[in-house]
């Protein structure tokens, strides 16, 4: 075997390693900052050290600092594992190291990305003339559609942003609610907006837009708006009411945008397709790959309705750079130029799945949340808090001795964390300290939620006595 084969099957061997244990280990992490740093911040060997032994090494070191996010009772932020496919296209993306940024420096990275693309967009059931770019996440997707959004309404109203910047143009404002992810906000300010030109509207008892505030907001003043509407907020998995929140901006001439960094799969599932209805509408949309479709980090995707607006955002021409005519240069969508083939993962998790494989993810995700959020909700000292429509639930635990619910469900939360058996993160909902219980990820079985909600209670009846 050369030694290029040795290292690489060694690689394999410690990830199946991992990969094989990580559901019977600690979920949380089981050392110290001060024990990492000692182990990680250590002078180079000024002549370096043998690959093997960087890899040990580096497999020994991180051991016990890794979450395990990757098994099957993670609950916390909305992180999921891979799927091996993805994990092994994840692989090959490496190995292969082809720079995804033009046409002309990998063609199969290129069409590849041209069929994710046309997937994307036929299981979510958007028009297939939308454009997309293969982002790193989320945030770069809320950035990528909300240039295009901030150049053609400001081109609307006579300013080239893409010559002239916002130098003279007038002030965009950005309506949406205070349950948008914070992530809009640092867009914002990356697109010289600035978070201040968010205007919060209303909402309903839930926390859901409220369509009338909406319209009497967009209807007080004659400037450019941006209206942000959430398909799955972090906490609820809530969706604001599309199809009139749509129909009402539109109207105002303001371009929708759609933060559906897990929920816009809710499309692909029937029994959940009903909470997104009428989303399709808007204007551009901000989802994740590396969420609900379980690919690898990192893999978001940007969609803009007006394709001419996106690239007119995004391209980029230089002389030395090898733009195509027919095929589909990446850079034009996306805002990188150098960058991952991140369509090799998203390509075999999107083959391997099928869009029965993706509904039935989505699916299955949502009852492991209902069962793990009821099945919490109801144990003595618990509280059900948010009964999930989808993958999101919430449940809090009340002071026993009456003092401080709030310091009491932290604690409750820490203990869970240093148990080890499921991991959960806690939040503020409505002025609430709440657990929060998300799951997104492929490998999470209804043996999973039994022991999770197990732990639960023995933690709960451990602090009682
Ligand atoms: C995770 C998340 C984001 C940010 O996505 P990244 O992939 O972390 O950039 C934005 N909005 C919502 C609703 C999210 O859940």
């Amino acid at each position: 075997m050369s030694d290029l084969r040795r290292l690489l099957h060694r690689t394999a061997d410690h990830a199946a390693d991992y990969l094989e244990t990580v559901d019977d280990r600690p979920v949380s992490t089981t050392v110290t900052l001060g024990e990492l740093r000692a182990r990680l911040l250590r002078p180079l060997a000024p002549g370096g050290e043998d690959d093997e032994t960087v890899l040990d090494e580096l497999v020994r070191d991180t051991d016990g600092g890794l979450l395990g996010s990757a098994g099957g009772r993670f609950f916390g932020w909305v992180i999921s594992g891979s799927l091996p496919a993805a994990l092994a296209a994840d692989w090959l993306t490496s190995a292969w190291d082809q720079n995804a940024g033009l046409h002309a420096c990998s063609p199969a990275e290129a069409v590849i990305e041209e069929a994710c693309a046309a997937h994307v967009l036929d299981l979510l059931g958007l028009p297939a003339d939308c454009s997309v770019g293969l982002v790193t996440g989320c945030q770069m997707a809320h950035t990528t559609c909300l240039a295009a959004a901030r150049n053609e309404l400001l081109a609307r109203r006579g300013v080239d942003v893409e010559r002239d910047g916002l130098a003279g143009a007038p002030r965009l404002r950005v309506l949406t609610t205070r349950h948008r992810h914070s992530t809009l906000d640092r867009s914002l300010r990356l697109l010289g907006l600035g978070a201040g030109a968010i205007e919060e509207v209303d909402t309903d008892a839930a926390g859901r837009l409220d369509v009338a505030a909406l319209d009497a907001a967009l209807g007080a003043r004659d400037e450019p708006a941006i209206v942000v509407l959430q398909a799955g907020e972090i906490c609820t998995g809530l969706f604001d009411p599309f199809a009139e929140a749509i129909a009402t901006a539109q109207r105002h001439d303001a371009w929708v945008h759609v933060d559906g960094a897990f929920g816009l799969w809710a499309a692909v599932a029937p029994d959940r397709r009903h909470l997104i209805a009428g989303f399709e509408a808007a204007d551009s949309f901000a989802t994740d790959a590396h969420k609900w479709l379980n690919v690898p980090y990192d893999s978001g995707i940007a969609i803009v309705r007006d394709a001419a607006a996106h690239r007119r955002a995004m391209s980029t021409q230089a002389s030395y750079l090898v733009f195509a005519k027919e095929a589909r240069d990446q850079a034009d969508w996306n805002p990188e130029l150098s960058r991952r083939g991140r369509g090799f993962a998203l390509y075999a998790a999107l083959r391997n799945l099928g869009r029965d494989g993706v509904a039935d993810l989505v699916e299955r995700c949502c009852v492991a949340a209902r069962d793990l959020t009821r099945g919490i909700g109801a144990l003595d000292g618990a509280e059900l808090v948010h009964d999930p429509d989808l993958n999101q639930g919430l449940v809090a635990f009340p002071d026993p001795a009456g003092r401080d619910d709030r310091a009491y469900t932290d604690r409750v939360i820490d203990e869970i964390q240093r148990d080890g058996e499921a991991w959960f993160g806690g939040a503020d909902w409505q002025g609430r300290r709440v657990m929060r219980i998300s799951v997104v990820g492929w490998r999470t079985s209804p043996i999973d939620v039994d022991r999770s909600v197990a732990a639960v209670a023995r933690i709960l009846g451990s602090l009682r006595a």
